[in-house]
């Protein structure tokens, strides 16, 4: 439960405006219990360059759900390596795995959506809402053109799915250029699906190359045309 007041929270909001600001509030708040978590998307590489320069000792986990991609694994080693910082890796319980896929199958995220938000919700969901419990506020790499859901998310906000905790959302208003024109200007390490046609990274399996002009996460679940392209991780409490 958020120590802050819905109010406090507005004020905080009108008071912070660049995201190096909104991660100090953070920091100066809530550490070491604050956390980012970290795809290691484009986004994320850009927070964790502005979170470990305010803080070395700041905390970034990830959800490992064991269908990665190998260029995500590269990634996380290069900015570990970079920054001398530890990554908190989660994994999903492997039981909840096993069951799953006795019954279901390995691949059953194409069978249907019920059976791709099971296993987004066994491999990603339930890992973040066990490593969610142990904090009192969470960073993600939100920006709002992302999807729809997105576009109602503020910078510093009180999650409602998660216990009434903090999230920070500091580059929420940022575009995709302004964030490649940060990873350039920072030389930050990226990942490397980017430079084939990936701006949006999730599993392998679940995640393709876009055409030019198509949405930046079409080609996240490709093979859905009406389902919500949201795993669970970032839910719009106002909808
Ligand atoms: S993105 Fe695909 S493989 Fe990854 S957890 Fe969701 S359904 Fe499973």
């Amino acid at each position: 439960m958020s120590k802050f007041t819905a109010e406090e929270i507005v004020d905080i909001n009108n008071k912070f405006k660049t995201p190096e600001e909104v991660l100090k509030w953070g920091l100066d708040n809530l550490h070491p219990k604050l956390a980012l978590a970290s795809s290691f998307g484009a986004e994320d590489v850009v927070v964790i360059d502005m979170l470990l320069k305010l803080n070395p000792k700041a905390r970034i986990f990830s959800l490992d759900t064991g269908r990665l991609n190998q260029e995500t694994y590269d990634v996380m080693d290069e900015i570990r390596k970079k920054y001398n910082t530890d990554i908190e890796i989660t994994f999903p319980d492997a039981h909840e795995v096993i069951e799953m896929v006795q019954v279901n199958g390995m691949n059953l995220f194409y069978d249907s959506p019920e059976n791709r938000k099971l296993c987004c919700g066994i491999r990603k969901v339930h890992p973040l809402n066990k490593m969610l419990g142990t904090l009192d506020g969470w960073i993600t790499g939100l920006r709002s053109d992302q999807t729809q859901n997105r576009g109602n998310t503020i910078k510093i906000e009180i999650d409602e799915q998660h216990n009434s905790m903090i999230k920070l959302n500091p580059i929420i208003d940022w575009t995709w250029e302004q964030t490649w024109d940060y990873i350039k200007a920072n030389n930050i390490p990226y990942n490397k699906l980017h430079d084939k046609g990936f701006p949006s990274i999730g599993c392998e399996p679940c995640t393709r190359a876009v055409k030019p002009g198509e949405d930046l996460r079409a080609g996240r679940w490709w093979w859905e045309n009406d389902s919500e392209k949201e795993c669970g991780l970032h839910m719009d409490h106002k909808k």
